[in-house]
C-alpha cells in the first residue's frame, strides 16, 4: 500500500469529475461546499474507491433529476465528510441489512459497495455510516482522523 497525506478537496474534485457526464445526462447537480481545507492520511486509491462507491449509490438512488450534496467539516480531531442525495428514503427493514455482504435492492447490484467501503474506512481508523435524512433522501457520513503535516 501507498500511504500519504491526502488533500480532501483534491480527492473529492477528482471523484466529482469522474461522474461529470453521468450527472449531466441524468440532470443531477452536485453541490460541493468547498468550505474547509483538510488533510487525511492513508491509501489514496482505496479512499477514492470509497467515494466512488458512495457517489455511485447516490446517483443510482436519484436516477433522474436531483442533487448530491457534499460537505466537509472538521470536528475536533476528525474530518467529517457528508455525501447526501435526494431521492427515496431507505425503509427501516432495509437499513439494518445494509453492509451485509451481497445485500442489494438493485436488480443488477452486487451488494459489495458498502461492505468494501466500511472495510476501507476501518483500515483508516475511520468510520462509515449511512442514514435517512430527516426530510427526504439519504446521507452517508465518512469520518477520518485529521492529518497535520508530515508523518
Ligand atoms: P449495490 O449498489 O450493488 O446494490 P451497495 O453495497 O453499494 O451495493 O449498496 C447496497 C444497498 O444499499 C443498495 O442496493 C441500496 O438498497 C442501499 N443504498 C446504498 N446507498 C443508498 C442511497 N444513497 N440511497 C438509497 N439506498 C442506498
Ligand atoms: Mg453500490
Amino acid at each position: 500500500t501507498h500511504l500519504s497525506s491526502i488533500t480532501c478537496r483534491k480527492l473529492i474534485d477528482e471523484v466529482i469529475e469522474l461522474f461529470e457526464s453521468i450527472c449531466e445526462n441524468q440532470k443531477i447537480k452536485v453541490h460541493w461546499k468547498r468550505c474547509e481545507s483538510a488533510s487525511i492520511y492513508g491509501d489514496y486509491n482505496r479512499l477514492k474507491q470509497v467515494l466512488i462507491n458512495v457517489f455511485k449509490n447516490a446517483i443510482e438512488a436519484i436516477e433522474y433529476e436531483g442533487v448530491v450534496e457534499i460537505d466537509l467539516t472538521i470536528q475536533d480531531n476528525d474530518v467529517l465528510l457528508h455525501i447526501a442525495n435526494d431521492g427515496p428514503s431507505i425503509p427501516e427493514e432495509t437499513l439494518s441489512e445494509l453492509g451485509s455482504p451481497f445485500f442489494t435492492t438493485k436488480e443488477t447490484g452486487t451488494g459489495l459497495g458498502l461492505m468494501i467501503s466500511k472495510t476501507i474506512m476501518k483500515e483508516h481508523e475511520g468510520h462509515f455510516s449511512i442514514d435517512n435524512r430527516l426530510d427526504q433522501g439519504v446521507v452517508v457520513t465518512l469520518t477520518l482522523p485529521k492529518h497535520n503535516g508530515e508523518r
